[in-house]
């Protein structure tokens, strides 16, 4: 009697082992399942956000790969792995960019907007006061982006503020002074709420996109067209800052991840930002 209870007892606690198992199998693939599949089944027509992950995912693999070849450099690898790093990087990149201009189809709106920054709840005070007179500068198609100012954190620079590399160029100025969009082009997005605090994106006519950060205010809306030197903000303090600045940044496409080194994109412009500031 006392041999078979003891049976029966080790066979249930084989059985709830099982049990246990199988729930926690079944779990993982309940989890596993749907970011698996935003790969590549539901990019398109299902409806879902599949996109989304897929374009936030390539963006994570290009940083890691990135922020790999940046190690290698530093470490004075052997010159074959830094190479062979940077070719993962580059096919990674390419993959990145079918993602980002994938989710710019699905989405028509920037991966990195903070849902806190959609239905117009963002702080951008009175939009309706025209700027004052003699706040544009309509001298040339292409102009720099806000005046007065000094360089500070470049393009690609390290800093604990960000995870890996600087994306933009930072104009040191006070809180207040007027931002301009660098070329005429349309309003892609304004948004807030995130390490950008408030900020504008603008499309402009060569495909590029230009990104205004940490602004105080805000002085145009999705869909506003802008001329070259037009005022769209005051600078200020919004978002993951230190001290009063622009981040102004020149992407291929909307996304976070897509940036360009923005001086010598300037230059092309035949904008020197690098002069001493007027
Ligand atoms: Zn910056």
């Amino acid at each position: 009697m006392g041999r078979e209870h003891h049976a029966r007892l080790r066979a249930a606690t084989g059985a709830t082992a099982f049990l246990a198992l199988a729930f926690a199998f079944a779990l993982l693939l309940l989890t596993s399942v749907p970011a698996g599949a935003g790969s590549d089944g539901s990019d398109r027509g299902d409806g879902s956000d599949g996109w989304r992950t897929a374009a936030s995912r390539a963006v994570r693999a290009h940083e890691q790969a990135r922020a790999q070849v940046d190690r290698l450099r530093e470490a004075d690898a052997r010159p074959t792995r830094i190479k062979d790093a940077e070719r993962r990087r580059k096919t990674l990149r390419s993959d990145l960019w079918d993602r980002l201009w994938a989710a710019e189809r699905a989405s028509g709106d920037p991966v990195a907007v903070d849902p806190s920054g959609r239905d117009g709840h963002c702080p951008f005070g009175n939009r309706s006061r025209p700027p004052a007179t003699g706040d544009e500068q309509r001298t040339r198609p292409w102009t720099t982006p806000t005046r007065g100012y000094r360089l500070t954190a470049g393009y690609a620079a390290k800093g604990s503020r960000w995870a890996h590399r600087h994306t933009g160029q930072d104009f040191a100025v006070d809180s207040g002074t007027p931002v301009y969009a660098v070329g005429a082009g349309t309003v892609h997005a304004t948004t807030c709420g995130d390490g950008f605090g408030n900020q504008v994106l603008i499309r402009h006519g060569d495909g590029y996109f230009t990104q205004y950060a940490h602004l105080s205010r805000i002085d145009v809306r999705k869909g506003t067209r802008v001329t070259a030197g037009q005022r769209i903000g005051l600078s200020g303090t919004s978002g993951n800052v230190t001290g009063p600045h622009l981040h102004f940044e020149v992407r291929i496409t909307p996304y976070i991840g897509s940036a360009v080194a923005p001086l010598p994109w300037l230059r092309r412009k035949a904008v020197d930002a690098t002069a001493a500031a007027p």
